[in-house]
């Protein structure tokens, strides 16, 4: 499932690959994503320009010209590819074309839990999607508190208050695992049980483990537009995550005893940690 690295990477990607300028047509093969495609969506959007790309929690809002935005979000399996061919050659699960000047943006998505619509500017902020959503991992609102101030009264797992994205926006199920990893804390923890001085070490990891993400995402940039469809995702070098029963990093655990890093299931989800050095 791509989580908030893989949605900024494929953000800059657009950005870098399509830019800004003006959509000249669209054409939408199939509209039952997670919420439907509006009937209007290509009227709506036509001849607009793209004025910017930018990243609201796991969304993708790319601002128009004629005051709407729109609003992508990619789901379980959803991902967008960029074709300079003309006419695009579309493959098996492309969705959407939008037709600009610089090329063409394709939504492509297997399982169908994405969404693509547009929105007014002025809807953007009270948006259902948005309302609800914590702060981003890299906002500089962000304290050791207002962490605090979330956790204290949550009698869940870490592990799962990191997954709620009313208190951060973005942390999905491998990197909740990572981040829980580094800041030596063990996703069993009760939140409310979580100091200050953790939240401190837990949103250091965060932001450490999101910004390596994307910058590995980054390195793969340029095979992002292979015609051949090869994604612009990456394989980040996971410490814990679906490595149970192996040694986890720089570990002095003794894998005899301890059997290595364990996976147990948390909320239908699964964690991996290290029992040695996770408290
Ligand atoms: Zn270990």
């Amino acid at each position: 499932m791509p989580e908030l690295p893989e949605v900024e990477t494929t953000k800059n990607a657009l950005a870098k690959g399509i830019g800004c300028c003006r959509i000249l047509d669209a054409c939408v093969f199939e509209n039952r994503l997670r919420i439907s495609i509006p009937d209007d969506f290509k009227q709506r959007i036509l001849h607009a320009s793209i004025l910017s790309y930018t990243r609201i929690a796991k969304y993708i809002v790319i601002k128009l010209s004629n005051n709407l935005d729109i609003i992508c979000h990619l789901g379980m399996s959803g991902k967008f590819k960029l074709s300079y061919q003309n006419p695009p050659y579309r493959e098996k699960h492309d969705h959407v074309f939008i037709f600009t000047e610089n090329g063409t943006l394709i939504f492509n998505d297997p399982r169908r839990f994405g969404l693509l619509t547009y929105i007014e500017n002025s809807q953007l902020s009270n948006s259902s999607f948005f309302a609800k959503l914590g702060l981003d991992p890299f906002s500089p609102n962000l304290s050791p508190q207002y962490l605090w101030e979330k956790l204290k009264n949550k009698n869940i797992p870490i592990k799962v208050a990191l997954l709620d994205q009313s208190i951060i926006a973005g942390i999905g199920n491998i990197y909740a695992s990572e981040i829980l990893f580094d800041a030596h804390i063990s996703p069993l923890r009760i939140a409310h049980d979580i100091s200050l001085k953790e939240c401190y070490f837990l949103i250091e990891s965060t932001k450490k483990i999101l910004q390596k993400a994307i910058d590995a995402g980054g390195s793969t940039l340029r095979d992002y537009h292979k015609p051949d469809g090869s994604e612009g995702y990456f394989q980040f070098m996971h410490c814990v995550y679906n490595k149970t029963g192996q040694p986890c990093i720089n570990c002095s655990c003794h894998l005899n005893e301890t059997g290595g890093i364990q996976k147990i299931v948390q909320a239908g989800r699964s964690s991996f940690y290290c029992a040695t050095k996770q408290k």
